[in-house]
């Protein structure tokens, strides 16, 4: 989805800044990731189950259905497609009930964002939750903020494929008419730095509820505490020297 106004002037972040700054949502800009998590185990125990650590640490950031195979396979049921649809509805509205209550910021995630807004560079939320929810933590974000801050969101019902797939990536960089090449992709799961990588961005990991390992064109840090707009030109700078076609 585009905003009706839109970005169309110089960079303003100087020749060897970024195009674009692209943001994942739940677990990189907003505390929801363990949301997802608290009705995947709610889930698993209405199956009689329980969800192991590891097998949730393999749902984080992927789709609904890859997520229900891997509870599925852990908890020991077989369920029929109608039944996983509507494990799906459940879990999603169980999610959006606890994304209502409050989606915190990440530490440091507001300020960046602000900074990425007042410079005036394209910018893209780009996230696997469907539009009916990510809705929920995008009109808290706007009202805290004051104003939208994204020229473009991409959610997980509007895309051909998924994350790790790096069609998510692709169709915000084609809505915000920007070389993905060029830009920056700040994500918390593997799911979504192995998606930006594939489409051909730098991206920066800061890991919320599952490991990253080093990788080429990854910048790794622990949190978006105190990270500023040059800190993601140096990240770019970084990503084009380890890409051996650049
Ligand atoms: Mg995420």
């Amino acid at each position: 989805m585009t905003k009706g106004h839109f970005w169309t002037g110089a960079r303003s972040s100087g020749s060897d800044g970024p195009e674009a700054v692209l943001f994942d949502m739940d677990g990189t800009l907003v505390e929801t990731e363990q949301y997802w998590g608290e009705a995947m185990d709610a889930l698993a125990e209405r199956l009689g189950g329980r969800l192991s650590v590891a097998a949730r640490e393999r749902t984080v950031g992927t789709s609904m259905r890859f997520a229900l195979g891997v509870l599925y396979a852990d908890v020991g049921v077989v369920r029929s497609e109608q039944q996983l649809r509507a494990d799906a509805r459940w879990v999603e509205e169980s999610t959006r009930e606890l994304m209502t209550a409050g989606a915190p910021w990440r530490p440091g995630a507001r300020e960046l964002v602000l900074e990425v807004l007042e410079s005036g560079l394209p910018t893209a939320l780009v996230t696997t939750t469907p539009r009916r929810l990510a809705a929920v933590v995008l009109d808290q974000l706007a009202a805290d903020l004051g104003t939208d801050p994204f020229d473009v969101t991409v959610c997980g019902d509007e895309v051909p494929a998924r994350k790790p797939d790096p069609a998510p990536y692709r169709q915000a960089a084609a809505e915000l008419r920007i070389d993905i090449a060029r830009s920056v992709v700040i994500e918390d799961s593997l799911a979504g730095v192995t998606s930006a990588l594939a489409a051909g961005a730098a991206v920066l990991g800061v890991p919320s509820l599952q490991p990253l390992a080093p990788a080429p064109g990854l910048a790794l840090r622990p949190t978006l505490l105190g990270l500023r707009l040059a800190d993601l030109a140096e990240i770019l700078r970084a990503g084009d020297q380890a890409d051996p076609a650049a």
